[in-house]
């Protein structure tokens, strides 16, 4: 290492939840971490409509909270960098990390990168993104004004955008593989009670039909298996989230679904490296959870640190 190389203490890659609340606890442990905030600035929260759930908030829109922690990290004069992460080296110490073109080394990891909506995975999908399908009920809804749109999913991220579109096109039919939703009881009560919006349960999306827009899909009944056309003007996919973490495969221990290994609480695979939020957590996934993981995370960096 050259002399005037300057090593960082933390890098905290990601800026949702997890990775704004590791900031703020970092910065206040003296650590002077820097945060790459990501090809997502804000993380998922930045495509969701009210969350009702965060405590301290009765009701408040996904974005307006994430930047009112933008602006608490801020406060606290943290390194923002509104760079991503292109490449990480875990195999000499201090750790490297490349963003914008600039080499990094560090002396602790924190990522909280999160993760991004799930596609069907069909190839019709794909080709009419943009043309009437969407993976984001917030960011497209307002193009779909009038119209008869669908719903893929059982969870409560379709829930939340069958309740959101309602709010605005002519009618919502949610597409679930199961007869029964999977979703929080307050989400399903609300959209069941919701006269605009239908259920076509114990069914899958087989084809995407339309040639330059979507004029349709190509559905099939899982208990008849009959396969039948439903004219639609819109398909919401909204069938969960994949981590990511495509940076750290061969890296770090992941699991068989992609997300980042942790013992210890925050600790992965290697010395120093800690994960936080829906990275790491398969099963919770909320932001006040992913916000706690990236608490825990900054103050076992510090504890780490401070053995060095
Ligand atoms: P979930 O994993 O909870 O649900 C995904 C849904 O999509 C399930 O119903 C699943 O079906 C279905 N699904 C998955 N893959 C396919 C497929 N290939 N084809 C058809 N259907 C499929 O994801 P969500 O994004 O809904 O939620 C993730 C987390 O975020 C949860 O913890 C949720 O509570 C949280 N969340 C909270 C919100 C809030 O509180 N405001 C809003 C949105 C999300 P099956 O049930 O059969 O597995």
């Amino acid at each position: 290492m050259l002399d005037n190389t300057v090593v960082e203490n933390l890098i905290i890659i990601g800026s949702g939840p997890a990775g704004y609340a590791a900031a703020v606890y970092a910065v206040r442990d003296e650590l002077n971490p820097i945060l790459f905030r990501g090809f997502q600035p804000g993380g998922q929260l930045m495509l969701t409509s009210a969350v009702e759930n965060y405590p301290g908030f009765v009701s408040i829109q996904g974005p307006e909270l994430m930047e009112n922690m933008r602006k608490h990290v801020e406060s606290l004069k943290c390194r923002i960098l509104d760079e991503d992460v292109s490449a990480v080296d875990l195999n000499s110490y201090p750790y490297k990390i490349t963003a914008g073109g600039t080499e990094y080394e560090t002396r602790s990891i924190i990522i909280a990168s999160g993760a991004s909506a799930k596609w069907l995975g069909l190839e019709n999908e794909k080709r009419l993104i943009g043309k009437g399908v969407s993976g984001c009920a917030v960011c497209d809804g307002f193009f779909f004004k009038g119209k008869e749109v669908v719903v893929v999913g059982g969870g409560d991220s379709a829930m939340e955008d069958a309740s959101y579109l309602a709010n605005m096109v002519k009618s919502v039919t949610i597409i679930h593989r199961k007869s029964e939703f999977r979703a929080s009881k307050t989400m399903q009560d609300r959209v069941l009670s919701d006269p605009k919006i239908k259920i076509i349960w114990d069914t899958v999306v087989e084809d995407v039909l339309g040639e330059s827009r979507i004029s349709g899909l190509k559905i099939r009944d899982l208990k008849t298996n009959k396969i039948k056309e439903l004219k639609t003007e819109g398909l919401f996919i909204a069938i969960g989230h994949s981590p990511n973490t495509k940076l750290f495969e061969g890296k770090l221990d992941l699991d068989e679904l992609g997300y980042i290994k942790t013992h210890d609480f925050t600790k992965t695979s290697k010395s120093g490296v800690f994960a936080a939020g829906d990275v790491q957590d398969r099963h919770y996934k909320q932001a006040v959870i992913a916000a706690g993981w990236g608490a825990m995370a900054a103050i076992d960096a510090r504890d780490f640190l401070s053995k060095r």
